[in-house]
């Protein structure tokens, strides 16, 4: 393969960023070589009612796993994410609303902020709502969505958020994993000019008694749609908070109490129902915010995740809250109405940094130059990444498009179950490759095993373990706890497995290749998806590719790639046969594909990533078992590409 690029440190950036060099070294080693004293050090960063004396203790043992940080602090998420920031900054926009619709917008400030939460967390405990008992929230990408997990944590109860796109059948298993007491959500809400049914799709959900653990669903009003309505459970919201005042006292929460569950994306198989707790996540959202989008006193950050998501819960809420950040919060999707909208934004609010995802990019790649047409982009200063490894032609066009050749990219590499960023650039600190997550971020201790639990080590490709404990690690699987030990514990005794494989090269950088079940095994070779998808994408004609193998006589496994083409390009034999070249010539023959198969849309869960596993089913002819398909976006797409499949 050719050389990668580099695209070193910007001299522009040298003197302004956080961490340099040397600093990211020294404190990395510090949080390596003596962890307790770096976490107890690093605590400060939150405020405790107790602060804590015991900062780690650890175990990833055979059959047994525990994992408890700070146990013996006390703090509230609420608080550290409002109160704290009243005395100095009540005045300040925590959160900058800007609708689907361009030209509806809102600012909300700290003390605002406060205001909304104390009210709900009233209304809640009015429901009967207490410490422990588990929330569903099921909400449009509005403040209220932000307001309700707040107002979870100022009550010590346990938010489980609900992307707003799932169905009544998602939405009743999740409710039952969780065991819910109650349900927030709105009349309808809005996406790309069109309205979802949010308040039907919960009414669906709890039909029939299907969800016997469900006492009330609090209903906001945002569209005034008409909506069906059970005078024993429904309650508006805005009659629910209506006789309650705008303070309410924060729960003194131990440090280990759950904040949150969250199910996973399910690209990999059935979602998991993820258990963050209070002290540890907080500290290690509000370090990664921090560090990672060299967050400055003034910035305006802006992360186009849902809060349904981890990303949403961690740099949408949690980490930006922390941080006293103002934020932009927003309800619509990147191409609506236009391929610009994103631009807009940013010029607009004067967006500094702009953290969103590889489908988004390679979305508005296809359009060219054009998302950022007439656009003033001059505010940003870095652009970050998450969700799937970013192809390095997708990287080039966010760096050179919307980074205007100027912003570094973070390229962040992490998991529902992590938390927070695990291996990622820093600014200030780290030299870029284009598609490399590069280096792990404090406290973590990445390391690549082989099939056989052997550690590997230097310049290699394997699977990604985490070696050590870090604070915002998931502690269990709500309800499972078997589940969470075989699923991160008992392929390697003694370490995290992640699921990704990863190459390390001599720079001791990290590249993510893909998930390890997807990894393919061509005439005894092992190839990543990641390297052949970029090098796929990396071609004019592509905008996008997914890649699985395929039972092959001959080579044990084939190549089956899925191609999406670029706006206006015919697919035919001839583009077919120029690809396989292409990649003979661009990685190598043993990555020659074997079929190429023309997809108007891949199969993405709802969070945007490419669903492999039911890809690899098809290529298989084995579509009459394509396992749980709850989390995809668009079934039809499935459809289509089962009637055209290669492999009949
Ligand atoms: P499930 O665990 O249910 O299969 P999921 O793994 O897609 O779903 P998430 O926790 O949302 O659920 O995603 C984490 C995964 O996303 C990582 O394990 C990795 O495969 C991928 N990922 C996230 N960020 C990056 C990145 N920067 N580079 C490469 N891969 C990434
Ligand atoms: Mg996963």
């Amino acid at each position: 393969m050719t050389a990668h690029k580099r695209y070193p440190i910007p001299d522009a950036i040298k003197d302004t960023t956080l961490l340099n060099e040397e600093q990211y070294q020294a404190m990395y080693n510090q949080s390596i070589s003596d962890p307790e004293a770096f976490w107890a050090e690093q605590a400060g960063m939150l405020e405790w009612y107790q602060a804590p004396t015991k900062i780690k203790n650890t175990r990833f043992g055979e059959g047994e796993v525990s994992i408890k940080w700070f146990e013996d602090g006390e703090l509230n998420a609420s608080y550290n994410c409002i109160d704290r920031h009243l005395a100095d900054n009540a005045k300040k926009t925590a959160i900058h609303w800007e609708g689907d619709t361009p030209g509806e917008a809102e600012a909300i400030t700290y003390q605002q902020l406060h205001y909304e939460v104390c009210k709900l967390a009233n209304g809640l405990k009015k429901l009967g709502v207490k410490k422990g008992d588990r929330v569903a929230i099921y909400m449009p990408m509005v403040p209220q969505a932000a307001y309700a997990m707040l107002a979870c944590a100022r009550i010590g109860a346990v938010h489980s958020v609900i992307f707003g796109g799932f169905s009544p059948n998602a939405i009743a298993d999740r409710i039952n994993d969780s065991d819910a007491k109650v349900i927030i959500t709105s009349d309808e809400g809005r996406r790309a000019g069109r309205s979802v049914p949010l308040k039907t799709n919960v009414d669906k959900a709890l039909a029939d008694g299907a969800c016997p653990s469900i006492t009330n669903a609090v209903v906001l009003k945002l569209t005034g749609a008409d909506v069906d309505w059970n005078d024993d459970v429904d309650v508006w919201w805005d009659e629910l908070v209506d006789d309650c005042t705008g303070q309410c006292e924060p729960e003194v929460m131990n440090a280990e109490d759950p904040l949150f569950i969250l199910y996973t994306s399910g690209s990999t198989g059935t979602p998991k129902g993820v258990v963050h707790t209070t002290g540890g996540y907080l500290l290690y959202t509000a370090m990664t915010f921090k560090y990672v989008f060299d967050y400055q006193p003034d910035d305006i950050y802006w992360c186009t995740a849902d809060v349904g998501w981890i990303t949403g819960h961690s740099y949408m809420v949690y980490g930006p809250l922390i941080n006293g950040a103002s934020q932009v919060f927003f309800e619509g999707v990147p191409n609506y109405p236009d391929v610009r909208r994103i631009a807009q934004v940013v010029e607009k609010y004067k967006v500094n940094s702009l953290y969103t995802a590889p489908t988004a990019i390679r979305a508005l790649m296809a359009h060219g130059d054009k998302p950022a047409e007439g656009c003033d982009l001059s505010s940003l200063r870095l652009l970050g990444s998450v969700g799937e490894p970013i192809n390095p032609e997708a990287w080039e066009w966010y760096h050179r498009v919307l980074g205007e050749n100027r912003c570094p990219i973070v390229d962040t590499w992490w998991q529902t179950e992590t938390g927070g960023i695990m291996i990622t650039p820093l600014a200030g600190a780290t030299e870029l490759k284009p598609g490399s997550a590069t280096r792990p971020f404090f406290g973590i201790e990445p390391a690549l095993f082989d099939a056989d639990g052997k550690e590997l080590e230097g310049a290699n490709e394997g699977n990604l373990v985490i070696k050590n404990s870090w604070p915002s690690q998931a502690r269990t699987v709500y309800g499972d706890h078997e589940r969470f030990i075989n699923t991160y514990f008992s392929t390697y005794p003694g370490v995290y497995f992640t699921g990704d494989g990863a190459r390390r090269d001599e720079d001791d950088y990290f590249w993510i290749t893909g998930r390890v079940d997807d990894v393919l095994n061509v005439s005894g070779h092992r190839l990543g998806t990641a390297e052949i998808e970029s090098a796929m994408v990396a071609h004019s004609k592509v905008a996008e590719a997914a890649v699985v193998g395929y039972p092959h006589d001959i080579k044990g496994q084939g190549i089956y790639v899925y191609v999406t083409p670029n706006d206006g390009v015919t697919a035919d034999e001839a583009l077919s046969k120029e690809l396989r070249d292409w990649v003979r010539n661009e990685l190598s023959p043993i990555a020659t594909p074997d079929k190429i198969q023309w997809s108007e849309g891949l199969p993405k869960t709802r969070s945007g990533k490419i669903m492999r596993r039911i890809l690899r089913k098809i290529a298989a002819n084995e579509h009459d078992q394509l396992g749980d398909t709850s989390t995809l976006a668009d079934p039809s797409v499935v459809d289509k590409l089962i009637a055209e499949r290669l492999n009949k």
